[in-house]
C-alpha cells in the first residue's frame, strides 16, 4: 500500500512555526516512504474558514518547499459526509438528542456530585416517541451522537473498553472508551464538527498515516471506534509533541505568533525554519539541512520527545547564519538580483559578504558601503589620518591580482612600522566606515584602485 499523509488545518488564520512542524513531519515521512501528501482543508467551519487564509498557507508551504500532490477542500464534500451519517444512523450508532447546553451543564454537575465521571450519560437513548414529538414541536432540532462500543448489551451501563494503538512517536497507546461522552457528529444546525469528515477523508482519501500534534491523542480513541463503525481499518497514527514560545505559552494561528509569514518577512531561510521546525524536541542535534531531502534523513518520529518544546527564534539566526554562509552565488543570484545586486562584481561580492550577515538582505547595506563608500564618515585622530594617507599612497597601481590586499599590507607595514590592529583598524574604518565585516582581501579587488582612493579621509 503507498504510504498517503495529509496536513489539515482549518483555514482560520496563518499558519505558525508549530503547524509548520505537523506539516513537515507528513512531508518528511512521505519522502522518507515514497508516499503521497494531501492538503486538506478542514473548512467544514463555513463562518470561520477563509480562501485567503487557505492561499496563504498553500503559499507558505511551498516557500518551505512542500508541493501536495493533491489539495482538497472538506466545504465541497458535504454529500461525502451526509452518506457516511447515513450509514451511521442505519447502523443505529448514530443518535438524535435534544438536550441544550445549559441542560448538558447542569447533569454534568449532578454526575459529578455523584461521584460519576462527567460524561455524557446517553439520557437522550430513553427518550419516549412522545418526547422526541413535544421536542421538536417546541422546535428542538436534534444534534447526533456517535454511541462508543464501550458496553456489552446495555448502552446506559458502559464498561472499560480500551483501545490500543502503536503510536509512530509515542508508542504503546491506550484510551479507555467507557471515560469519553460519545462525541457530538452534527450540530442541530446540519452542520459537522471536525471528527466525522476528518475519519471520513481519511478513509476515502487512502490515508495510511495520521501524523498530527498530540493535543489530539484522546481523539484516537474515537476515531479508531468510528473508522471501525465505518467498515474500515483504521490508519497508522502519530502524535508529535507541541511547540511552545519560550515562556511556555502555547502558539495560536489567531495572534499569529511566530506566524511562517512573520519569520519570512524577518528574512529567515525556509531551511533554517524547516530544520528547527522539525529537529527541536528530538533526541536530533539541531543543525541547518540545505534541503528537505537532507533533513528528511535526520528525520526519525520516534526520536521526538513526549513532552512540550520550546521554540526559540533566536535559535533561527544562528541557523540563518549557517545556510547563508555555505549558499552557492547560484542559489543567491536571483535574490540578490532583485536586490539590485547584479553584474560582474556580483558573484565575488555575495562570496565575500555571505559569511558576514544575519540575513540575505544584509548584503545590501555591504553593496552599498562598496558603491558609496561609508555610509558615515568615520573621525580618526591625527595619527591616524597621516598613516592613512601614507597607506593610500601606495596603493598598488591596477591591474591588481589576487594578492593585491597582502601586498598592499606587506608595503604599509614596512613604511609605517604598523602591525596588527593599529594597521588594520584604521584602513578597516576608512574603507568601509565599520569596525568588523568581510575580510577586507576580499573587499578591496571590488572597491578597485580609484574606489579606494576616494576613501582617503
Ligand atoms: N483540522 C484539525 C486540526 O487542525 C486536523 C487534525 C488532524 O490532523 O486530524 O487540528
Amino acid at each position: 500500500m503507498t504510504v498517503t499523509v495529509r496536513f489539515a488545518p482549518s483555514p482560520t488564520g496563518r499558519i505558525h512555526i508549530g503547524n509548520a512542524r505537523t506539516a513537515l513531519f507528513n512531508w518528511l515521512f512521505a519522502l522518507n516512504n515514497k508516499g503521497r501528501f494531501i492538503q486538506r482543508f478542514d473548512d467544514t467551519d463555513i463562518a470561520r474558514s477563509k480562501q485567503e487564509f487557505a492561499d496563504a498557507i498553500l503559499y507558505d508551504l511551498h516557500w518551505l518547499g512542500i508541493f501536495p500532490d493533491v489539495t482538497d477542500y472538506q466545504s465541497r464534500r458535504f454529500e461525502v459526509y451526509d452518506a457516511a451519517v447515513e450509514r451511521l444512523k442505519a447502523a443505529g450508532v448514530l443518535y438524535a438528542c435534544y438536550e441544550t447546553p445549559e441542560e448538558l451543564d447542569l447533569r454534568r454537575k449532578v454526575r459529578r456530585t455523584r461521584g460519576l465521571p462527567p460524561v455524557y450519560g446517553r439520557e437522550a437513548l430513553a427518550l419516549t416517541t412522545e418526547q422526541v414529538v413535544e421536542y421538536q414541536a417546541d422546535g428542538r432540532r436534534p444534534h447526533w451522537r456517535f454511541l462508543l462500543p464501550n458496553f456489552s448489551s446495555d448502552p446506559r451501563q458502559p464498561e472499560r473498553t480500551e483501545i490500543h494503538w502503536d503510536d509512530l512517536v509515542r508508542g504503546e497507546e491506550t484510551v479507555d472508551l467507557a471515560s469519553l461522552s460519545d462525541p457530538v457528529l452534527v450540530r442541530e444546525d446540519g452542520t459537522y464538527l471536525y471528527t466525522l469528515p476528518s475519519v471520513v477523508d481519511d478513509i476515502e482519501m487512502g490515508v495510511s498515516h495520521v501524523i498530527r500534534g498530540d493535543d489530539h491523542v484522546t481523539n484516537t480513541g474515537v476515531q479508531i471506534a468510528l473508522f471501525k463503525a465505518l467498515g474500515a481499518e483504521p490508519p497508522v497514527f502519530g502524535h508529535h509533541n507541541l511547540l511552545t514560545t519560550v515562556s511556555g505559552e502555547g502558539l495560536s494561528k489567531r495572534t499569529g505568533a511566530l506566524s511562517i509569514e512573520s519569520l519570512r518577512e524577518d528574512g529567515i531561510e525556509p531551511m533554517a525554519v524547516a530544520s528547527l521546525a522539525v529537529l527541536v524536541g528530538t533526541s536530533e542535534n539541531v543543525a541547518a539541512a540545505h534541503d528537505l531531502a537532507e533533513l528528511a534523513g535526520h528525520f526519525d518520529p520516534a526520536a521526538t520527545s513526549k513532552s512540550s518544546s520550546k521554540f526559540d527564534p533566536a535559535e533561527l539566526f544562528v541557523l540563518n547564519r549557517v545556510l547563508l554562509q555555505r549558499m552557492p552565488f547560484d542559489e543567491a543570484r536571483d535574490r540578490l538580483m532583485v536586490l539590485g545586486i547584479s553584474g560582474e562584481h556580483a558573484e565575488p561580492f555575495w562570496l565575500a559578504v555571505r559569511g558576514n550577515i544575519d540575513r540575505l538582505a544584509d548584503a545590501v547595506a555591504w553593496w552599498r558601503v562598496l558603491r558609496e563608500g561609508p555610509q558615515e564618515k568615520p573621525e580618526f585622530s591625527d595619527d591616524d589620518r597621516d598613516f592613512l594617507h601614507q597607506a593610500l599612497d601606495l596603493l598598488p597601481e591596477e591591474p591588481w591580482n589576487g594578492t593585491v590586499w597582502k601586498d598592499w599590507t606587506g608595503k604599509i607595514r614596512e613604511a609605517t612600522g604598523r602591525k596588527g590592529k593599529a594597521l588594520f583598524m584604521p584602513l578597516r574604518l576608512a574603507l568601509t566606515g565599520l569596525p568588523s565585516g568581510p575580510e577586507l582581501a576580499d573587499l578591496l579587488p571590488l572597491m578597485g584602485r580609484e574606489g579606494t582612493m576616494a576613501r582617503r579621509p
